[in-house]
């Protein structure tokens, strides 16, 4: 039985790289193969695509479904367009295709269009490409405080490395061996990991206390998984206030895993006050961009423990910055 024979009875070769759904997967990241199935031909008249090689039917290029003996056998060349195969004396092989389940396209006058499966407009874009290929996970509580733009960038990248449990704590590189022992640099009890900096360590739950007092906040030091959703709960809000309290606390973070570097690698001794004065600093800093405050009595309690120039209730003079 020769491959003609095989190809009327239905029954070719299904080539071992087939497609496979990736979208949604937690499997590698896509092949180039695999990406390439996401452009697809939209048959017009079918004199551009071509038949064996080009994505233009549902389940993909037919070179992968044909041996080449029998795309040979077929009587149909490998540069043969889809037109081709409309054609009433190569009847045999569109026999077989009609014998899929998958609805073959109608020709027509219009030209053959090149299309894009990531988004409606079947343009390409890069978003849409990332949005395809990428690994989908399960949406953090804490993305929206994190990224929230009353924090500061550096301050929002720390957050979200401590989030990730990606620092680089004396706990994980004891963890992959890269240090052979190490004591937290504010307590010299125990390793530092995430938890214990944040704010696990008596010296940082200090910190972290001198914050909350003066955010006026009923702040419960637990674990850092607990503090982060507890911050990503209760400091959310377009306010004064919040905007305030959310700047601060990636303040507190950020500076008090700078000072545990300083420490450790520029010799500085610890510093408890320092790092309280750094953030009073910027907290002063950030707060007196703000004007037209609401004079409430939250705000002003809050201005009074910072320290904030009252300035922030009053209304901007533009006659200043344009010179007037
Ligand atoms: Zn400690």
């Amino acid at each position: 039985m020769d491959s003609l024979d095989l190809l009327k009875k239905g029954e070719f070769r299904v080539a071992k790289n087939q497609p496979r759904q990736f979208v949604g997967s937690k499997e590698d990241p896509p092949t180039r193969t695999e990406c390439r199935s996401s452009f697809y031909w939209r048959i017009g008249n079918g004199c551009s695509v071509s038949l064996w090689f080009d994505n233009w039917h549902p389940r993909g290029p037919l070179n992968l479904y044909f041996s080449d003996s029998t795309i040979y056998a077929s009587g149909l060349p490998r540069q043969a367009t889809v037109a081709d195969l409309f054609t009433n004396c190569r009847a045999m092989i569109k026999g077989v295709l009609d014998s899929w389940a998958d609805p073959l396209p109608t020709l027509s006058h219009s030209s053959d269009r090149f299309g894009w499966k990531g988004n409606t407009s079947h343009l390409f874009t890069v978003a849409s490409a990332w949005d395809l290929i990428r690994r989908r996970k399960t949406r953090v509580s804490w993305h929206t405080f994190i990224w929230n733009n009353s924090i500061t960038s550096r301050y929002q990248f720390n957050l979200w490395l401590i989030a990730k449990r990606r620092l680089s704590t004396q706990a994980l590189l004891l963890y992959y061996g890269r240090i052979d022992s190490a004591l937290c640099p504010f307590c010299n009890e125990v390793p530092d990991s995430i938890d214990h900096l944040f704010f696990g360590c008596r010296i940082s739950a200090s910190i972290a206390f001198f914050w909350a007092s003066r955010c006026n906040l009923p702040w419960r030091n637990n674990s850092w998984v607990e503090n982060l959703n507890w911050a990503a709960t209760f400091l959310m809000g377009k306010d004064f206030y919040k905007c305030i309290a959310r700047f601060s606390f990636g303040a507190l973070c950020y500076y008090i895993w700078k000072h545990r570097n300083s420490i450790l690698f520029r010799e500085q001794s610890l510093s408890v006050p320092e790092v309280k004065n750094q953030l009073i600093k910027v907290v002063r800093d950030k707060a007196t961009t703000y004007r037209n405050v609401d004079d409430t009595y939250r705000n002003r309690r809050l201005q009074r423990s910072w320290g904030i120039d009252p300035i922030i209730f009053s209304a901007r003079d533009y006659s200043t910055s344009t010179g007037l």
